[in-house]
């Protein structure tokens, strides 16, 4: 299970490559010069084939806390905040090596400092997610409601 673009789906749909599984739920359907199509919502490809993706995973606030499972990188209590482990003050990037998911009062102990300066320590360190799941996640808020039995199967 993976999500693709509408566009996407429609052309493997159009080039047999795929099958539709569900139409959208709202009974869309695209026309084109020669023929009209339900707007598929859930679709079955009939031979593996390779769906090109993003190779890195975008980085939101919803997939930093799913990563780091909503705790504190310095202190391990519930995460409120994103914390950019090098600030930005400092030359540090927004990506995904130099933030974590961090409590109110530890962002604010931290401010502009270095761990060095803090003499914190990390508990873990912050990498790349990978795995199609992550995906997913991302998409939350635009999940169509039949995707849900397929999206069941991946362990988020
Ligand atoms: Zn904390």
């Amino acid at each position: 299970m993976t999500t693709v673009p509408l566009r996407r789906a429609v052309l493997l749909v159009l080039r047999e490559k795929a099958e539709v599984v569900h139409s959208d739920s709202t009974g869309a359907v695209l026309h084109s010069s020669t023929m009209a199509f339900s707007v598929p919502s859930v679709i079955r490809l009939l031979r593996y084939i390779r769906v090109p993706y993003r190779r890195r995973i975008p980085l939101t606030r919803v997939a930093l806390m799913r990563r780091d499972g909503y705790h504190c990188a310095y202190c391990d209590r519930r995460a409120e905040t994103i914390d950019h482990v090098i600030p930005r003050s400092r030359g540090g990037q927004h990506v995904w090596e130099n933030v974590v998911a961090a409590c109110r009062s530890c962002n604010h102990r931290k401010a502009d400092r270095l761990l060095e300066e803090l003499g914190w320590k990390l508990r873990v360190t912050p990498t790349v997610p990978r795995g199609i799941h992550w995906r997913l996640i991302n998409g939350d808020h635009h999940t169509d409601p039949l995707w849900a039995p397929y999206m069941a199967r991946v362990k988020v």
